[in-house]
């Protein structure tokens, strides 16, 4: 029987309901959750990402403002910039959209936003809560967003072995460090691969939740993929495709239609584990607003 499919539009759709009644609530007590996001240059994939989350903002009733700066901004404009916006208590969530031009030295900018309004969650303050067990830090919207999606599926996560493929400090790492956590969704025995790990497929077979977060199409086959496990692909990639209209289309990290034989439940790409990232990012500015306005 082919896998369930996790449906990440719509269980990112009853997340955005649940932060609108969330702004509605804030709102009534005089404080507009607000996030700005600050856009250096003029990389063409990352003014679509932003406008997608300016839209998400509005939707949910909360404000945006995206802050355009020339990709030719120092390093100090970008500081004091920042300085600013932590300053300004009508700012409840901040952040700069990667990637920096070359000046820009990407951990100066993450250090320097105030981790209390971090919506990302890469301040090194947030990544230290995450990995003590702290929640009243910022989690990651990606890996946040996975776990959701585990929560949303009835996953009993307890005690199952969840190996993560990739360890980049947005996705990889924070996703292990919360599902090795004594937490709710959790509670698993992790193992983390990378480019360096040997023989891949004897981690992923052994995985009953397997995430992978790579870039690379087709890196995880069938046969690499524990019968009846979970199967979470955070991997994007636009791949040429003459059978559809713009030519091109999106694929994760997993051969989709040969392993939704093999696996139990698995998130498409388009569809799966994308939507859940605005969704979370919306989340955790309301959290940012909620904990600013009872500061
Ligand atoms: P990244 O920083 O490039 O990290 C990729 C990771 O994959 C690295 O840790 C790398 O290992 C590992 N890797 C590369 N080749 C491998 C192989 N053959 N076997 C095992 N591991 C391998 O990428 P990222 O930012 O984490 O993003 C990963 C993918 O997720 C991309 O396709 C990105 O577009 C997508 N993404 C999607 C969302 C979403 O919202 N859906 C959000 C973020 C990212 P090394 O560390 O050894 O180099």
């Amino acid at each position: 029987m082919p896998a369930e499919l996790i449906d990440g539009t719509a269980i990112a759709a009853r997340i955005r309901g649940e932060v609108s009644a969330e702004v509605a609530t804030l709102k009534a007590t005089g404080v507009v959750p607000k996030l700005t996001v600050v856009l250096i240059g003029d990389d063409p994939a990352s003014a679509v990402y932003v406008a997608g989350k300016a839209r998400a903002c509005i939707e949910v009733g909360m404000e945006e403002d995206t802050i355009r700066l020339p990709a030719s901004t120092s390093q100090h404009e970008l500081m004091e910039l920042l300085d600013r916006l932590n300053g300004d208590s009508s700012v409840h969530g901040i952040l700069v959209q990667s990637p920096f031009p070359r000046q820009i030295e990407p951990g100066a900018v993450i250090r320097r936003i105030d981790p209390a309004k971090d919506v990302d969650g890469f301040h090194p303050v947030n990544v230290g809560k995450l990995f003590a067990g702290d929640r009243d830090g910022f989690v990651p919207c990606t890996p946040a967003g996975i776990q959701q999606l585990l929560r949303q599926s009835n996953v009993t996560t307890h005690g199952l072995h969840c190996v993560v493929v990739g360890r980049s400090n947005i996705v990889g790492k924070p996703m292990a460090a919360l599902m090795l956590q004594d937490a709710p969704t959790a509670n698993c025995t992790v193992t983390i691969c990378h480019r360096y790990t040997r023989d891949l497929g004897s981690f992923t077979r052994c995985a009953d939740i397997l995430i992978t977060a790579v870039g690379r199409p087709g890196l995880i086959t069938a046969d690499m993929i524990k019968p009846g496990a979970a199967v979470l692909d955070v991997g994007i990639t636009r791949i040429p495709d003459a059978t559809r209209k713009s030519g091109t289309r999106l694929v994760g990290d997993v051969d989709f239609e040969a392993a939704r034989q093999v696996a139990g439940l698995i998130t498409p790409v388009p569809g799966g584990v994308g939507p859940m990232t605005i969704a979370m990012l919306l989340r955790n500015t309301v959290r940012a607003a909620q904990r600013l306005a009872a500061a």
